[in-house]
């Protein structure tokens, strides 16, 4: 049904899709390419497979397998992930000042957060490549996920953090499952061209998001949710923007499910990224002229990056969807993550940040509140417990063991 091979973004050479590769002669970085024949059979198998009990059926990446990594399912190192819910809310909603709002909860992966998709995708092709030494440069959720993939495929998690930068639940997380890890003095930027250096030289397997496996995984979440929504596209779908990874994932899901005729319109790409890491948005202004790395800063350490390794992949994704990239600053983002917990919903500060760009793109006109808009909360409440304690308005009392002590508590509390 389909063949894959690797291809260069920018010079357009091909290689063969199981070449250990991660960028071109010319430094373009590589994409799969994907060659389908009976587009519409592999939508309608899609559709099946939401009856299926098997794993590779359940997992929201594998469901859509052809298009993804075309691997045998034996092949696959799976923790069935994806499947995560579309959530209309009507507090967030009127939040937002947006009617048409929905959202995913890509926090509701094994791991935590979307990185899973990608992880499990990354990981199998490491698995068929015969490399068992997995190393990634992470701001806390991609260790996590590595961790718990490497783990299930038997093979070594090297993962590189910047020393104090991470957060003690995704520190937890990769610890617990295993993983080596070793705490760079320096930022996410410094952690992530060390592990270009060895990655180049051969000496670890690269899952971070320059590879493009990685990419084909999270590609799913635009999938999912599509098929969720009987393939009858949003106006917009908004993400949080860090290494742009996901931005490069969405617009070539976007693209392919178009070119396949499996939507008759292309979403628009709202990608938001923190103001104290911003380099993607301020490119975006100066009209792609280039990107300028800067030193990021902000409280939502999963975008805190300054230097962007998918650049090219996302300035690509930007234009295809007629997308936007905007800007909020960290007060923002808690006030939406404050908005979005109160909900029952929770997600972790770089989610939030959708929300606070959507609240800003409605006030100033650009998203209408007719359109329908689907906004992404990329991982879990409970990675980052600091950004909860640190709100003013937390209800919590400690109180003698008996009724009438509670009473005269409750009483004076209202
Ligand atoms: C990784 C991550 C991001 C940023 O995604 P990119 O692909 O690096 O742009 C945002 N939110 C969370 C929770 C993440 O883990
Ligand atoms: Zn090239």
């Amino acid at each position: 049904m389909t063949t894959a091979k690797l291809q260069c973004i920018a010079c357009q050479q091909d290689f063969p899709l199981w070449e250990l590769r991660y960028e071109c002669g010319c430094g373009g970085l590589l994409e799969v390419a994907h060659s389908v024949k009976g587009k519409s059979e592999l939508k309608d198998l899609v559709e099946q497979r939401l009856l299926s009990r098997k794993p590779w059926d359940r997992s929201g990446v594998w469901r859509f397998r052809e298009a993804v990594v075309p691997l045998e399912t034996s092949e696959l190192v799976t923790h069935q992930e994806g499947q995560t819910g579309l959530y209309d809310i009507d507090t967030l909603q009127d939040w937002t000042g947006c009617p048409g709002l929905l959202l995913k909860h890509e926090g509701e992966n094994p791991s935590g957060s979307f990185k899973d998709r990608g992880m499990t995708a990354a990981v199998s092709a490491a698995k068929k490549l015969g490399m068992n030494r997995l190393a990634c440069a992470s701001t806390g959720n991609t260790s996590s996920s590595l961790a718990a993939y490497a783990a299930r495929a038997g093979a070594q998690a090297l993962v590189f953090l910047p020393a104090g930068k991470v957060s003690l639940g995704k520190m937890a997380q990769t610890l617990g499952y295993g993983a080596q890890a070793l705490a760079i003095r320096g930022d996410f930027d410094d952690a992530m061209r060390i592990v270009r250096e060895l990655a180049l030289a051969g000496e670890v397997y690269m899952v971070n998001s320059l590879n493009p496996f990685r990419i084909e995984g999270q590609k799913t979440i635009i999938w999912e949710l599509l098929q969720d929504l009987e393939w009858n596209p949003p106006d917009w779908i908004v993400v949080p923007g860090g290494n742009l990874g996901n931005t490069s994932a969405f617009g070539k899901a976007i693209e392919e499910a178009y070119q396949w005729g499996w939507i008759k319109k292309k979403p628009r790409l709202a990608v938001i990224q923190a103001s104290g890491a911003n380099p993607f948005f301020t490119s975006f202004q100066a009209g792609f002229k280039n990107l300028v790395a800067m030193q990021a800063e902000t409280i939502a350490t999963a975008i805190r990056i300054g230097n962007p390794v998918n650049y090219q992949r996302a300035k690509q994704a930007i234009e295809r969807t007629q997308g936007l990239v905007a800007a909020v600053d960290d007060a923002s983002i808690l006030a939406a993550k404050a908005a979005i917990d109160r909900a029952g919903v929770g997600c972790e500060p770089a989610s939030a940040a959708t929300l606070a760009g959507l609240k800003e793109l409605i006030r100033s006109g650009v998203v209408c509140k007719t359109q329908r808009v689907v906004a992404i909360l990329t991982g879990h409440m409970l990675k980052d417990t600091d950004a909860i304690f640190a709100s003013q308005t937390l209800q919590s009392h400690e109180v003698d063991a008996n009724a009438t002590a509670i009473r005269s508590l409750l009483a004076a509390l209202r």
